[in-house]
């Protein structure tokens, strides 16, 4: 497995694939690496011929200074479990690489941007859409992978590469959990054990709400539904519920007639949560 620290010999790494006419399908992370990235990668692998994973840990998506600084790393446990994946390159620039000094351009998703996630987090998918931007810039990947538990980054990215007719293919793959239910997040190593079983509760308001969708149950009522649920379990702090459009991510009508996205986010202890599930209406 080649290591790639200047943004220079990933390209010529990816273009040396491509000569040989071989595809190539880029999987995007921030390292810390759990077994959801890792079926990223296997669906990479079962799609393109080689698989390039970049471990960046990207500043300019981070609201707050103690969540960047917290934010777990471990290089040699990640090249580990890569190479015993069989990934062919990693990606894994430094900041002052990445960045240049004046860069002064960004891509923002206009509607996007400003709702959900991007509401409680300004500025967030603006520095997911550029450094997403630049990684198929510098990789020149064929395809790239994202997991559905970031539902909303999903779907930014797919509308940037519709708006922008980025040369990429964008695949979605399904939330991995533990075998409890908890959504695998590389955060979670930092929830208290008693927090990591508390947490277990947006699993269980995920299901519940998918039962009341599929009984017939309205949107607005059906918020307030999951908010209750959420609220028998003390130690979970809700940032958010919302039930929106699974495909566009626009507020639903009161009677629920196509399928239908739950969002959740949570605070367990100081460490943010998210969570989701696509609901089908009866
Ligand atoms: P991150 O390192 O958290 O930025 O995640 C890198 C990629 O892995 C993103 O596309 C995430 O959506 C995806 N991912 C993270 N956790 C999971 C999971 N539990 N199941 C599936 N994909 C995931």
């Amino acid at each position: 497995m080649k290591i790639c620290r200047t943004k220079q010999d990933i390209r010529d790494t990816v273009q040396r694939f491509q000569a040989a006419g071989e595809s190539v399908a880029l999987v995007p992370t921030m390292g810390y690496l759990h077994e959801g990235h890792m079926t990223l990668v296997r669906s990479a692998k079962a799609n393109a011929v080689r698989v390039i994973v970049s471990i960046f840990v990207n500043p300019t998506q981070f609201g707050e200074a103690a969540d960047l600084a917290a934010y777990p790393r471990d290089e040699a446990r990640d090249f580990k479990m890569l190479e015993t994946e069989g990934v062919d390159a990693v990606f894994c620039p430094a900041v002052e690489e990445m960045y240049h000094p004046l860069k002064q351009t960004t891509v923002l998703t206009e509607d996007l941007d400003k709702v959900l996630m991007g509401a409680l987090r300004p500025g967030h998918f603006k520095g997911v859409c550029t450094v997403v931007t630049k990684l198929f810039n510098i990789t020149g990947a064929d395809k790239a992978f994202f997991g559905e538990k970031d539902y909303q980054q999903l779907q930014v990215i797919k509308t940037m590469v519709r708006d922008l007719d980025m040369p990429i293919e964008i695949i979605g793959v399904p939330t991995v959990r533990d075998v409890d239910g908890l959504a695998m997040s590389s955060r979670n190593v930092r929830l208290t054990p008693e927090d990591r079983q508390a947490a277990l509760i947006l699993n269980k308001a995920l299901a519940f709400a998918d039962y009341e969708v599929s009984d017939g149950r309205t949107g607005p009522d059906l918020e307030q539904e999951i908010r209750d649920f959420i609220a028998r379990e003390p130690r979970a702090k809700l940032e958010s519920v919302d039930v929106r459009d699974a495909e566009t991510l626009a507020e639903v009508p009161s009677t629920i007639t196509r399928p239908v996205v739950i969002l959740l986010a949570a605070r367990f202890g100081d460490v943010l949560l998210i969570d989701q599930r696509v609901a089908n209406p009866a």
